[in-house]
């Protein structure tokens, strides 16, 4: 830690305090995750540091690079590369209105950086806009990669700000256990709609199930055709049969072809929703400028 003279604090996430700090010989500016734990008496399990030590190997250029991992007095120092801000702020600095084609080449980054991780079998499980960082050139990097599974996914108990449903799929807030690289793509569709729309979340929930309502009431109530497995769920519940709404008349600004991908996210059977790789071939990104592919 004496590695690193200490700036201002940027930001309080899920999982910590992030500070923005100073590498006292290289200069180098780096962030500093100090990760809060359960139990601070029984220190750091093995086992997430093991799967924290995994994460120091996943190395792309859309996902937020972790450097170190500094491990002292029972406490977790994580650093990463720093970025310049957010795309919570982002859209702040916005004004409701994000342009056509950066909302397709952070569309972009966001799928290649999800496909990178989902093949090398690293979940996120809990993207949201805060979560998105945007360097200085413009590319948009996920954080917290990899958390969730190392301490768990977080609970209200360490901050004030409670735990967003909006991003979390219908499978997950029916109590499904078993996750896959699903849960992050429905996440991903939410997050293109948010984008399209300059910022303004699309399924603000506001409870399970209000989120559960906001989904069926934009996508149709699943049935045994769309979601033979649905009545399976842990915790299912039943709803009313509502029909589907256009996805235009909630994205007005999106594409066709957009909408057609944001659908194909957007889809409540967990095995029936397109993954990252087939979502980055998809027309909608057929005039992407071609440098911003690797
Ligand atoms: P997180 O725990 O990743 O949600 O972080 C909380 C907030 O801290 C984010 O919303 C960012 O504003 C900021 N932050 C997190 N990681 C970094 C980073 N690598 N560089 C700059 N700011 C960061």
């Amino acid at each position: 830690m004496q590695k690193y003279e200490k700036l201002e604090k940027v930001g309080e996430g899920t999982y910590g305090t992030v500070f923005k700090a100073k590498h006292k010989e290289t200069k180098e500016i780096v962030a500093l995750k100090r990760v809060r734990l359960d139990d601070e008496d029984e220190g750091v399990p093995s086992s997430a540091l093991r799967e924290i030590c995994l994460l120091k190997e996943l190395k792309h250029k859309n996902i937020v690079r972790l450097y170190d991992v500094l491990h002292s007095d029972r406490r977790l120092t994580m650093v990463f590369e720093f970025c310049d801000q957010d795309l919570k702020k982002y859209f702040d600095s916005c004004k409701g209105k994000v342009d056509s084609n950066t909302v397709k080449s952070f569309m972009f980054h966001l799928l290649q950086g999800l496909q990178f991780c989902h093949s090398h079998n690293v979940l996120h499980r809990d993207l949201k806009p805060q979560n998105l960082l945007i360097s200085k050139s413009g590319e948009l990097k996920l954080a917290d990669f990899g958390l969730a599974r190392a301490f768990g996914l977080p609970k209200e108990r360490f901050s004030a700000e409670v735990v967003t449903l909006w991003y979390r799929p219908p499978d997950v807030l029916m109590g499904a256990k078993m996750y896959d690289t699903s849960i992050d793509m429905w996440s991903a569709g939410c997050i293109f709609a948010e984008m399209a729309n300059g910022g303004r979340p699309l399924l603000p929930g506001s409870d399970v199930d209000d989120q559960l309502r906001r989904i069926f009431k934009l996508l149709g109530t699943p049935n045994e055709l769309t979601w033979p497995d649905m009545k399976k769920m842990p915790e299912y519940r039943d709803f009313p049969a509502f029909s589907a709404i256009p996805l235009a008349s909630v994205t007005p600004t999106l594409s066709s072809s957009g909408r057609e991908l944001l659908q194909n996210l957007l889809v409540c059977a967990p095995s029936r929703r397109m993954c990252a790789e087939k979502a980055m071939q998809h027309c909608y990104f057929d005039d992407i400028d071609p440098s911003i592919r690797v």
